[in-house]
């Protein structure tokens, strides 16, 4: 499975996505997440050697596909357009993450149409950093994205202080030493379930000019 992340924004948790959905799939069979973002922050990340894979550039890709079962690539933040579409049909799913703030929601929208072009089996907006309740915002964005017509994962990952150190440690999520660490990774783990029963799902039923790329 080819799984793509890609944001309209920086800073909304594309890297901690691509890298967490990395880990809990490496849980199941070879994994190998693709830095593409010109930041590299998910290579800076690796550099610690404390993350369960590899992390390869771009032009590694081709040649670590062979080997593994699944490749979770990071992508550059703010898309063009187009570059949306070429993103989504080179992969099984298109992972958008968003944080339910009014700035990302806003940049969410303006590509809306874009999006809309992809069909709602390409593609799922993931809300991250989603602050406690009673604060509002996370049902709020929900709502607004709903509202819009456009695809959700119905689990969303919650703001915890846990994904900085995980970044400042090198490591993911579940291995910084704090009480609410562990809800982190279940929050990617409840995703990267979606995911898989997304993936079986579309697989089931290829289109003549979207087949699955296995
Ligand atoms: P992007 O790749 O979109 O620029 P990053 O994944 O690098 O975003 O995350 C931006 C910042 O937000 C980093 O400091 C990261 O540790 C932090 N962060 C990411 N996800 C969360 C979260 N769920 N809760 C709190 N902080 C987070």
């Amino acid at each position: 499975m080819i799984l793509t992340v890609a944001s309209f924004k920086g800073g909304v948790g594309k890297s901690t996505t691509a890298v967490h959905l990395a880990a809990y799939f490496s849980t199941k069979a070879r994994t190998v997440p693709v830095d593409g973002d010109p930041n590299r922050s998910a290579t800076s990340w690796a550099h610690k050697e404390r993350l369960p894979f590899e992390v390869v550039g771009e032009h590694q890709a081709a040649l670590y596909a062979r080997r593994c079962e699944h490749l979770i690539i990071d992508t550059k933040a703010r898309p063009e357009s187009e570059d949306l579409h070429a993103l989504a049909i080179g992969c099984h799913l298109l992972v958008l993450p968003c944080t339910p703030d009014p700035l990302s929601l806003e940049a969410l929208m303006l590509t809306i149409i874009a999006l809309k072009r992809l069909g709602s089996e390409r593609f799922r907006i993931l809300l991250t950093i989603v602050p406690p309740r009673p604060i509002p915002e996370g049902e709020n964005a929900r709502k607004a994205i709903m509202d819009a017509g456009l695809p959700i994962f119905e689990g969303e990952i919650r703001r915890l202080i846990a994904f900085q150190r995980a970044v400042l440690e090198g490591v993911t999520v579940d291995r910084v030493k704090d009480d609410r660490a562990g809800f982190g990774w279940q929050d990617y783990a409840m995703i990267g379930k979606e995911i898989e029963h997304l993936n079986g799902e579309t697989s089931k039923r290829p289109r003549a000019s979207e087949k699955p790329l296995r």
